[in-house]
């Protein structure tokens, strides 16, 4: 028999991973960080974190991409967890479990959806009862996507994409994924190189485009696919050139957009319909174009409490 002690002991959270639909970068501000102005929408891809009571801290990690993920105190969600514990006072240590299934270092935000997870589940654990809105500024500590993956949904991002403002977004959209090898494409290096390519140019302050909260009001995935948009994508480009092979391909297996995702080197693709995402899909692994693909709708809800673990 389980006892009330078993099963109020863990607490497992699910977070979202996001692509960008519009991300706008602007000056280099004094603190080296840019301002940004950014459109986010989370999708159906995620990371599952388990906060269980335990006799000392620690982290480990499962799932796709385990073994790249720190399992040290650099770890987002055990910084997470630790970070929550010196607002909340007296609360006894975690173990986090990861499960994974967003891709590392793929410009999903996998670490900053753990991070969000781990707020929500040692929330719950702990019953230090914040609440998003009062976690919302540790997660802004946590790195500039964790305020978002918490509230999950489309929003506009503005600072470095921390502070957020949801935006009326109709409609489902239907996304593949392209993961593609990171090696050399860290996302400081492709902020450097953005600044290489721009070190010319008067860089303006971004700001949302009309179009793009036009075509998000009305639902219109063929009216989104025009004015997605990314600026650091010519940087992610000349870093890692596969990522144009994948995106011309993907265009004419009928993508009606491709576009890198944050930094990259994930390439994201918006197809026509559910259907439109298969086909894609299928194309891809039949032309030998992609090895991994993941299919994922959106907008979806932002870092929640789910009932039990996953248990593969
Ligand atoms: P970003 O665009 O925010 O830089 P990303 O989506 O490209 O992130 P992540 O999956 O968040 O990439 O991983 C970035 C790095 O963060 C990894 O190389 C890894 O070393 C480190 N990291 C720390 N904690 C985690 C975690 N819980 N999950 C994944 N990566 C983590």
């Amino acid at each position: 028999m389980t006892s009330v002690l078993e099963t109020t002991a863990a607490v497992t959270a699910r977070a979202p991973a996001k692509v960008n639909l519009e991300l706008g970068v602007g000056p280099l501000r004094d603190d080296g960080y840019h301002t940004l102005s950014t459109v986010y929408q989370a999708v159906g891809v995620h990371d599952d974190v388990t906060a269980a009571i335990a006799d000392e801290w620690g982290v480990s990690v499962r799932g796709r991409d385990a073994e790249l993920v720190p399992t040290d105190e650099s770890n987002l969600a055990l910084r997470a967890a630790r970070l929550l514990a010196e607002r909340a006072g007296d609360v006894e240590p975690v173990h986090l479990t990861i499960h994974k299934g967003i891709p590392v270092a793929g410009g999903m935000a996998g670490g900053s959806a753990d991070a969000a997870a781990a707020l929500i589940a040692c929330d719950a654990l702990w019953g230090s009862g914040l609440g998003k809105d009062e976690l919302e500024p540790l997660a802004a500590q946590l790195g500039a996507d964790v305020p978002f993956l918490l509230h999950g949904g489309t929003a506009v991002g503005s600072g470095r994409g921390e502070l957020i403002s949801p935006v009326l977004a109709r409609g489902t959209y239907h996304w593949v994924f392209v993961p593609t090898d990171s090696e050399g494409l860290s996302t400081p290096q492709v902020y450097r190189t953005f600044d290489e390519l721009n070190a010319a140019r008067e860089i303006d302050e971004p700001r949302p485009s009309p179009d793009m909260m036009a075509a998000l009001r009305n639902g219109d995935a063929e009216a989104l696919a025009a004015v997605l948009s990314n600026d650091l994508q010519p940087a992610a480009i000349l870093l890692q050139p596969r990522i144009d092979e994948i995106i011309e391909s993907a265009m004419g297996f009928g993508a009606l957009a491709a576009i890198v995702s944050g930094s990259g080197p994930t390439v994201a693709l918006l197809a026509d319909g559910q259907e439109g995402a298969i086909d894609l899909s299928v194309a891809l692994a039949a032309s030998r174009t992609a090895e991994d693909i993941l299919r994922a709708s959106g907008p979806v809800a932002g870092a929640h409490v789910i009932p039990a673990p996953r248990l593969t």
